[in-house]
Formats: structure tokens, C-alpha cells, sequence
């Protein structure tokens, strides 16, 4: 008996011993404390082996004999999965045509991703598409691509008037237009469709059938100014929704938190949490020229900050915003999220960066210390990055925890994360898709997108 299950084990040993483990790891991350993210855990003092972009072993430390072509060393430090943000906008060349601004030089993608990659950030959620965003995605199908996982919207369907001018909003005022709308974005490869607001609703429900016909989900607000419920775009097939505030702006007691709860596990639909949309506001209203020269901004594509973020273009700058309302909305948003993650229903996190004042990658690490400052431990918000979008959204079921036949996107840093967020704001070195990028060379990129940025 005792000798029978002996015979498998000794063949698994032979299997993993070393001159086949040397023919099966690029890359080792030795002696570090692995946070898994698959339950609230700390795994000491083990290396992660990786191979082909893929993670293929977590062992303790000095149980297996390593034979891995590089060895990073861990000294100790935290290593987690890549974070994810899953509500971004990227720069585009519709943000130039958008918003009038001629000469523009193509867009810089690899420039626009160091801040990304330097936060640790390694997938993104784009919520507004354009044709050079889905090329770039494309370009990097089949390669071990150095660029965080993206995921793309189509652009926004509205009803008119647009809150965001075409072409990154596109208006569309019958059901026609709308099903010709979605069958485009189906065929041109957009990974999902956004809806925004004014959508009439015989235009919305047309939008949506015809998503379901061309098997893409929808995501988006609960659309504005047409008398659409939360309920009637829940029960409509709406299968996220973009923001805490579309509830939180819908919503007339505080209690009202328990019928969304209700609604969207009915649905089976997720939420992009997008605090930084109220602390952002409140922070610009404070002190914009405080914001606005954040030593971070000269990582930022200057198209964006002249479209959006400069004082003639930016809402939150002109004196008239009012900070009473932005702080009820935090407030509500906080009320929503801890019923939503008590109940079990899916928060994504998602920032919204590259609206006003909202520093991709950076803006992040203040979403998720939002999210605790609202009344969730770190490890429930550290999920909303991680393991929840791997569970739930589209396109990141390879990502966010760390386990054998994950892809290899993990984030090395100093402290524990699960006692202290803020350990997360300074990496000392970002994986991606097997690819290791120590500090040093996380500073090489952001030097070389404000170089490319300053010409
Ligand atoms: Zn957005």
C-alpha cells in the first residue's frame, strides 16, 4: 500500500529534478514573501519560477534545486500579482480630433505605459476605444508583449447631445444606427461595448440585443437624461456598470444600496469602483496649481492635459464647482461599495485616469487606499486589482493571482501590502508576461516618455 503511493511521488521527484528544471525556467524571483491573492495569505521565503511568459512553480525556498536561467533576488520583499486597472482611458488620436487640437503627432503608446508599468500596473481596462488603440493591442497578439495586458471598449454610444464630442463618443438617435454601430465595433474587434448617456431607450435596448447577437457584453452608466432606472438597464442585459456614482447619482436613501445589491447578483453584472472621479474633484477644487504641477504630470500625454486637465477644459477649475456635492457622492460611493463587497457583488477597481487630474498608474494606488479609507480592509481592495477582475472581466482570466499556469505579471515591493497599501507605491520591480523590469529600468521608461513628450 505504503509502496504504491510511493511510486507516483518518486516519479514526480525525478520528473522535477534538476536537469529538466534547467530546461524549464527563464526566470526565478528567489526569497520573497508571495501574496498570492487567491486568499488572504502570506507565503514566506519562496521562488517563483517562470517560464515562457508563464508561471510554472511557487516552491519554499531551497526545496527544489533551481536551475533557472536568471535569478532575481527577493531579499525578503513582498511579491504580488500585477495590479489591474480596470477603468482607463488611453491617448488617442480621437482626443486630437475631438477636441480641435491640429498638428497632433501620432500617439505614443509604449511612452503612454510607463507610468503604468512604473506603479506596477500591468493590465488595463480602456473605456473609450479608437482604431490606433485596437492596432496597438494587436500588434502585441503573439508576442511576449512588454506592454500591460489591454482590453478594449469601442467608442462610446450616446444620445445626443454627447457629453464627450465624436469621435470618441459616437451619437447614435435611432435603434437602426445603434445595431449598425455595434455590428462595426463587432467586426473591427473591440473587446466590449460602452454606452454612455441620453441614449433613448428603444436605442439602448437595440444596442444591446445586438451586442448579445455579436457576443460582446456592454458596460457602461447607467444612462442619463432618458428616464432609464438602474433596474430597466440591469434588466435590459447591461452587464457593468462604469462607476459607483451612476448608482450613487440614482440613488435616494442610503438603503436603496440593498436593491442595486439585489439587482446586479441577479444579473451576475460587476461595478468599476472610480472613486478617484470624487477625491480628484475635491483635491483640483482645493488647490489646482497644486495638482497640476505634481512632479508625475510630465509622464502624462500632453494632448490629454491640454484637452482635459488645463484650466480653460477642466469642469473642476473654474471656481464653480461646488465641493459639498463632490463629498455627498464620496460619501455615497463608500456607502456602495461596502454593501456591494459584503454582498459578494463583483468590484472592479478602476480610476478613470486621463480625466482631469487622474495620473494613470499612479491614480491607482489612491483608488485602492480610497476604497480603504470607505471602509474595506486592504486585502478586500486589493482584490478588486487582482483576483476579482481575473474572475470576472473578459480578457484578465490568466492574471491576478499568482499560481502555476498564471501568466507571470507580478509587482516586487518593500512592505506588506495586506497590512499597508502604501507599500505598493514604490516598486522595486515590475514582471510582465515573464519579463523582468527592475526599478532602474522602470526610470529608463519614464525618462523616455518625458523625452518623447517634451518634443
Ligand atoms: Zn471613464
Amino acid at each position: 500500500m505504503l509502496l504504491r503511493r510511493l511510486i507516483p511521488a518518486l516519479l514526480l521527484l525525478a520528473l522535477a529534478g534538476p536537469g529538466r528544471a534547467a530546461a524549464r525556467c527563464d526566470l526565478a524571483i528567489a526569497h520573497v514573501n508571495v501574496v498570492p491573492m487567491s486568499r488572504e495569505t502570506v507565503l514566506p521565503d519562496r521562488t517563483v519560477q517562470v517560464q515562457g511568459g508563464r508561471i510554472v512553480a511557487i516552491v519554499k525556498a531551497g526545496a527544489s534545486p533551481l536551475a533557472c536561467r536568471v535569478t532575481v533576488e527577493g531579499h525578503g520583499r513582498y511579491l504580488l500579482p500585477g495590479l489591474n486597472d480596470l477603468h482607463v482611458h488611453l491617448d488617442t488620436a480621437g482626443f486630437a480630433q475631438a477636441f480641435g487640437i491640429r498638428g497632433a503627432p501620432p500617439v505614443d503608446f509604449p511612452a503612454g505605459f510607463a507610468l503604468y508599468l512604473a506603479n506596477g500596473v500591468t493590465g488595463v481596462r480602456v473605456m473609450s476605444g479608437g482604431p490606433d488603440i485596437l492596432a496597438f493591442r494587436d500588434s502585441q497578439k503573439g508576442l511576449r508583449s512588454a506592454f500591460p495586458r489591454l482590453v478594449t471598449a469601442s467608442p462610446m454610444l450616446s444620445g445626443a447631445p454627447p457629453v464627450i464630442p465624436e469621435p470618441i463618443t459616437r451619437v447614435v438617435t435611432t435603434p437602426d444606427a445603434g445595431r449598425a454601430a455595434v455590428d462595426e465595433y463587432a467586426t473591427a474587434g473591440y473587446d466590449f461595448i460602452k454606452v454612455r448617456d441620453n441614449l433613448r431607450p428603444e436605442v439602448f435596448r437595440a444596442i444591446l440585443a445586438q451586442a448579445k447577437v455579436r457576443g460582446l457584453y456592454v458596460d457602461g452608466h447607467i444612462s442619463q437624461g432618458q428616464g432609464l432606472s438602474v433596474a430597466d438597464v440591469l434588466a435590459a442585459g447591461q452587464h457593468a456598470v462604469a462607476h459607483l456614482d451612476n448608482f450613487a447619482l440614482a440613488m435616494k436613501r442610503d438603503s436603496d444600496a440593498q436593491t442595486y445589491v439585489q439587482e446586479l447578483l441577479a444579473c451576475g453584472c460587476f461595478v468599476s469602483s472610480t472613486l478617484q472621479v470624487e477625491t480628484n474633484a475635491l483635491r483640483q477644487i482645493a488647490d489646482y496649481e497644486g495638482m497640476i504641477s505634481r512632479p508625475s504630470v510630465k509622464y502624462v500625454p500632453p494632448l490629454a492635459v491640454k484637452a482635459f486637465w488645463s484650466k480653460p477644459n477642466n469642469g473642476y477649475a473654474d471656481g464653480k464647482a461646488d465641493p459639498a456635492f463632490f463629498r455627498e457622492l464620496y460619501r455615497q460611493d463608500g456607502v456602495l461599495l461596502r454593501a456591494f463587497v459584503a454582498a459578494g457583488v463583483p468590484v472592479v477597481a478602476g480610476t478613470d485616469a486621463l480625466n482631469p487630474m487622474i495620473t494613470p498608474g499612479e491614480s491607482l494606488h489612491e483608488e485602492l487606499e480610497a476604497m480603504v479609507e470607505s471602509g474595506v480592509t486592504p486585502y478586500q481592495a486589493l482584490r478588486t486589482a487582482t483576483a476579482v477582475p481575473a474572475r470576472v472581466v473578459p480578457g484578465f482570466a490568466d492574471l491576478g493571482e499568482l499560481a502555476p499556469g498564471k501568466t507571470a505579471n507580478a509587482v516586487l515591493v518593500e512592505g506588506n501590502p495586506l497590512k499597508d497599501l502604501t507599500a505598493l507605491r514604490a516598486p522595486m520591480g515590475v514582471m510582465i508576461n515573464g519579463h523582468w523590469l527592475s526599478r532602474a529600468d522602470l526610470a529608463r521608461g519614464l525618462d523616455r516618455a518625458a523625452a518623447s513628450y517634451a518634443r
